[in-house]
Formats: structure tokens, C-alpha cells, sequence
């Protein structure tokens, strides 16, 4: 597992940005960066497309008139939908990055593409093939043998034009024939051999429609895109190390101005799963609610969780760029937003599951007004007033009859403060009857301690949130746990498959809590401390002035620290 620095503030070295520091200097480019984002729209994106967002936008903006393009690379028209474009759209404007007017599509390239194809063609370097997909692979060979020429290689120029512009007519059904470059059948890279440039598919595209019934693959797309919008470095994942040779071939047989491809490691997170593929299979069998469950990794499932788009951008700078492949530790993703939200975030007081208090010496009817602080790690962020009176509200685990040794809190006896109040001391319970349970802790309050501080001096160990029984909001708090029970769920070593390593367990509702009253206008999205509790963030879908529904973020206990602790002992 990797540990990077937790300290850092200046953007640290990586070796593209070394690459690319390089490239200025030689002029290699003329003076210009210009970088790509190309996600294909046919799904939502992640936290792993985020680390290449932040890489792509980041290193266009570190360098004087360097620009970073939003690119749609849509050429599989069974997947991909308007939905994703506009989700795609959202996410990365969230995150803080800006392609100003260079919206593009791969789509918008397909007149372009064609031509180049046949360009290929008349330079004797593609030919029309009419295999089947079966035969095709048969002849392909494997990695210790050769392939073989298909009986179709030597097809004439005449002939490969003619086929190419018949199946771009829609003469010929799905797989009647493909269009394959013509390179070296016993390339020690399999992708060489001969690879396929254009198969037929008689799919509606979401923009272009029916106009087209041949698309082009990724390999030969991806390469001609860069290469028209004038990419110099086209930055890719680790995956694409053994494409390299194929995008280089083709802008060379083409002679056209070409981009530099590099490879870099794709994010993997622990508890997580980072592939489109399982996402869409999570959303579609209903293992969560939707692309944007609080617990899904994704862009936006974050967003309503309540991490901030600072957090996400300092995760990914955290992180890093490697080489090779390693896994990130999800705490260090809790880690970036707990810090980021210790700074910014009010602290209110919320009770989870409520233990009704009444302080006996409290005159009845009474309310008072107290003064809290709203965030002491901001100094601009001020104080409010909050509600006391008779009868109160605590958290259940903030009481014990008969308590361990080390419990600090509320028990027969004891003294404690109310944060921002006073010091109570219990002096009598009131049990359930039939269960047995504690549903009432009577009190006693001390009115020379105001504020929770004692005139004479007088330390007490423990110090409880409260909200006051009459002023308090109900609300619904949904408290999350990962995902996955198991470190590793893409594992396959096993066999099993990644979903029977969902956590049963990752979402626990509570619909009894009480917050204060100060959160009656909180808007959708915006996010508290709980005391005590951990950040939470009213929810954008389900939250409404009459129903409060509150994420929790993340708790405030810091794994992330303690990992870094142990480390270094
Ligand atoms: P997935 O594997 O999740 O389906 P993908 O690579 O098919 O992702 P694209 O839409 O093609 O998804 O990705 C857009 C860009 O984001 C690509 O440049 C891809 O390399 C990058 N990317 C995708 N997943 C990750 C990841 N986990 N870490 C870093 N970059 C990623
Ligand atoms: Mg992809």
C-alpha cells in the first residue's frame, strides 16, 4: 500500500510533469500544452477518472496557455447516452475545471475518420477483410505463435475502396466484413496483427443517429482525435502501455501531426470497486440506489455524500503519479475531507439516538439563549445562539447505569458538561417497565457553571452534545460504512464475484434524530460537524424543509492518522 506525504502544499514533482517540464525547455511542441480529458459517456464517472481530471486539467493550467479539452470518446453506440455526457459535464465543472469552449466529441470526427481510412487503403495499408469474428481470431495466433494472413490480405486497392464505401452504404450486415490495418501478422505485440480499424454495426448512435452503420475502434480514433485537436500530451492509463505502438503507427502511415502518448497508473481504492462495468452493474441490479448513492465512489455519489471538490482535488495530489499500479488506502480519501471540512464546516449539535433528560432544578417554561461558537478553527466564522430549557435531549451512549472504568460520561452520580451550557449531575433514572431499559436520566444543573465552565474551578471529565426537547427538528441521519467488506473486491483470485463482497451493513438509517433548531433552513448539500459525530451533509434528493435527511460524511475519528502513527513507531 502506498503512504504518500500528507504535509505537502506545493504541486510535487511526478514524471510527467517532468516529461512536460522537458518538452518546454527543448520547444518540442512550440511553447504549447495542450492535454485532453476523453471519457467515453457510458457512465458516470469515479473517483479514479477524477485523479486523471486532476492530472490533465493540472498540468494544462501549470503552464502558461496550456489548455486541457473535454472529449467524448463515443464511438460504441450500443453503450453510450446524452445522460453521461450531461453527468460527465457536471462532474468535472464540480470539481473546479474549466474547458471553456473545447467540447468535443469523437463523433463530430467520424467524416474526418472515414477519410483517413481511406487514406490507409490507397496506401496499400488497410484492407477490407471478410472473416468472421471466429475465423479472425483462429488466424490471429497467441502469444507464443504466429499469426497468419487471412485469405482477404491481398485484396486491391480497387476492390478494399469499393467494399469500405459499400459497407459505409449499409450494403452488408453486422459482420459481413471489418476493416483491418494491414501491419505484421507475427507481431510479438498481438495488437499489431493486423488490427481492426472499422466494423460494421447497424446501431443508432445518441448524436449521430442512423447516418452511420460502420464506427471506428478506439485504436484508431483515439490517435486521429488527439492529432486533430493538436494534443501534445495525450496522458492514459497503465492499460494502454501495449496501444502505444498501434497510435503511433497509424499517425505515422498517415503523416500527421502527432501527440505524444504517456501512461500512468490507474487509481485503485480499497473497499472499492473503479470500473464502469461493475458501477453499471451495482445501479442496474439495485445493490445501491443509483449513480449517485452516498456510497458509490463515483463523482457525484461523493458529492451527495458531502466531500468537497478541495478534498477530492487534494486526494489526488496526495496520491500521486506512478508508473505502477498500486491501491490507495480509502482513508486517506476520509482523511482529505475530514481536513478540509474541520476548517470549513459550522458545528452544530445533533443527537443520534435520543435519551430524554430532565433537569428537576429547572424552572419549568424557562428558555435561555447560549452562546456557541460555530467553528473555533475559523475565526471568521462566529458565534449563534442556541436553546436550553428543562427538558433535554442526549445521546444514548452518553449514559451508563452501571459503567467500565474508563466510561467519562453521564452515570448515577456523576457530573459532566453540556457543551456550551452547564454542568448536570444525574440523580435518578427512569426505567421501561417491561424492558428494562434506561428511557428517562433525571438531573440536577448547577447554575453558577454557565456557559459548561465551573466558577469555582471545579473539572468535570466528560462533556455531552445535547439539543432541547422542545426546540429540536426531528431528522433522518444515514450513517455509512464501505461497500465492500473485503479490502480487494476485484480480486479474482478466489473466482468469486465482486458482489458477493458487498458489506451488508453499509448503510444503517436512523429516523429518531434530533438536531438543533439553527438547521431548519440548512440547504440541500450543505455541511456540518455534529459534535462528536462527524461531518454530515443534508442530503440533495431526499431532504426537504419538512423532512431533514442528513448524510455523515465521515466520522471524526481519523484512521488515516492513526495508520500514520503506527507507521512511524
Ligand atoms: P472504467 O475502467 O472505469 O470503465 P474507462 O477507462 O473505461 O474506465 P473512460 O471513460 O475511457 O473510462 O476513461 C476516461 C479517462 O479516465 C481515461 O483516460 C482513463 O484512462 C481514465 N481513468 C479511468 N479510470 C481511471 C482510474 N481508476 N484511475 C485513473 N484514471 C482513470
Ligand atoms: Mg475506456
Amino acid at each position: 500500500m502506498k503512504t504518500p506525504d500528507t504535509k505537502q502544499t506545493v504541486p510535487p514533482p511526478n514524471f510527467i510533469r517532468s516529461i512536460v517540464a522537458q518538452d518546454m525547455k527543448t520547444d518540442k511542441y512550440d511553447g504549447r500544452v495542450v492535454t485532453r480529458f476523453p471519457p467515453e459517456p457510458n457512465g458516470y464517472l469515479h473517483i479514479g477518472h477524477a485523479k486523471s481530471i486532476c492530472l490533465n486539467f493540472g498540468i494544462a493550467a501549470e503552464h502558461k496557455g496550456g489548455i486541457c479539452n473535454l472529449r467524448f470518446d463515443d464511438t460504441d453506440p450500443s453503450k453510450e447516452e446524452m445522460e453521461y455526457v450531461e453527468s460527465i459535464k457536471s462532474d468535472v465543472r464540480w470539481l473546479g475545471f474549466d474547458w471553456e469552449d473545447r467540447q468535443f466529441f469523437a463523433s463530430d470526427y467520424f467524416e474526418e475518420l472515414y477519410h483517413y481510412a481511406v487514406q490507409l487503403i490507397k496506401a496499400g495499408k488497410a484492407y477490407v477483410d471478410s472473416l468472421s469474428a471466429e475465423e479472425i481470431r483462429k488466424y490471429r495466433g497467441t502469444l507464443t505463435e504466429p499469426g497468419r494472413e487471412s485469405p482477404y490480405h491481398d485484396r486491391s486497392i480497387d476492390e478494399n475502396l469499393d467494399l469500405f464505401s459499400r459497407m459505409r452504404a449499409g450494403e452488408f450486415n453486422d459482420g459481413a466484413h471489418v476493416l483491418r490495418a494491414k501491419i505484421d501478422m507475427a507481431s510479438g505485440n498481438m495488437l499489431m496483427r493486423d488490427p481492426t480499424l472499422y466494423r460494421i454495426r447497424h446501431v443508432s448512435h445518441y448524436r449521430t443517429g442512423d447516418k452511420w452503420c460502420i464506427y471506428p475502434m478506439y485504436d484508431f480514433t483515439h490517435c486521429l482525435s488527439d492529432s486533430i485537436e493538436g494534443i501534445t500530451h495525450s496522458i492514459c492509463t497503465l492499460e494502454f502501455e501495449i496501444n502505444r505502438q498501434l497510435y503511433d503507427w497509424v499517425l505515422d502511415e498517415l503523416k500527421v501531426y502527432h501527440p505524444q502518448q504517456i501512461e500512468f497508473a490507474r487509481l485503485n481504492l480499497t473497499y472499492t470497486v473503479l470500473s464502469k462495468r461493475k458501477l453499471i452493474e451495482l445501479v442496474e441490479r439495485g445493490h445501491v440506489t443509483g449513480w449517485d448513492d452516498p456510497r458509490m465512489p463515483t463523482i457525484s455519489g461523493l458529492r451527495r455524500r458531502g466531500y468537497t471538490p478541495a478534498s477530492i482535488r487534494n486526494f489526488c495530489e496526495r496520491i500521486g503519479v506512478a508508473k505502477r499500479d498500486s491501491m490507495v488506502d480509502v482513508a486517506l480519501l476520509e482523511y482529505s475531507v475530514r481536513e478540509d471540512l474541520n476548517k470549513h464546516a459550522p458545528r452544530v449539535m445533533g443527537v443520534l439516538r435520543p435519551l430524554k433528560v430532565v433537569i428537576d432544578n429547572y424552572p419549568e417554561g424557562k428558555v435561555e439563549e447560549l452562546d456557541a461558537e460555530n467553528n473555533p478553527e475559523d475565526s471568521s466564522a462566529g458565534k449563534r445562539k442556541i436553546l436550553f430549557s428543562r427538558v433535554l435531549y442526549i445521546e444514548k451512549e452518553d449514559f451508563m447505569e452501571d459503567p467500565p472504568k474508563k466510561f467519562f460520561r453521564l452515570t448515577p452520580g456523576r457530573e459532566v458538561r453540556l457543551k456550551h451550557a452547564y454542568y448536570i449531575k444525574c440523580s435518578d433514572i427512569v426505567k421501561d417497565e417491561k424492558t428494562g431499559e434506561v428511557i428517562e436520566v433525571h438531573c440536577t444543573y448547577d447554575p453558577k457553571t454557565r456557559g459548561g465552565w465551573s466558577e469555582d474551578g471545579r473539572k468535570v471529565r466528560g462533556t455531552l452534545h445535547w439539543v432541547s426537547a422542545g426546540h429540536a427538528l426531528k431528522a433522518e441521519v444515514r450513517l455509512y460504512d464501505h461497500l465492500f467488506a473485503q479490502e480487494n473486491p476485484s480480486e479474482t483470485k478466489t473466482g468469486a464475484d465482486f458482489k458477493s463482497f458487498l458489506n451488508p451493513n453499509s448503510l444503517e438509517r436512523l429516523t429518531s434524530c434530533l438536531v438543533e433548531p439553527s438547521l431548519a433552513d440548512a440547504a440541500p448539500g450543505s455541511r456540518y460537524q455534529f459534535l462528536r459525530q462527524g461531518y454530515f451533509c443534508v442530503d440533495s434528493k431526499d431532504s426537504s424543509a419538512t423532512a431533514l435527511v442528513f448524510n455523515r460524511t465521515v466520522t471524526l475519528r481519523d484512521t488515516w492518522a492513526k495508520i500514520q502513527r503506527a507507521r512511524e513507531k
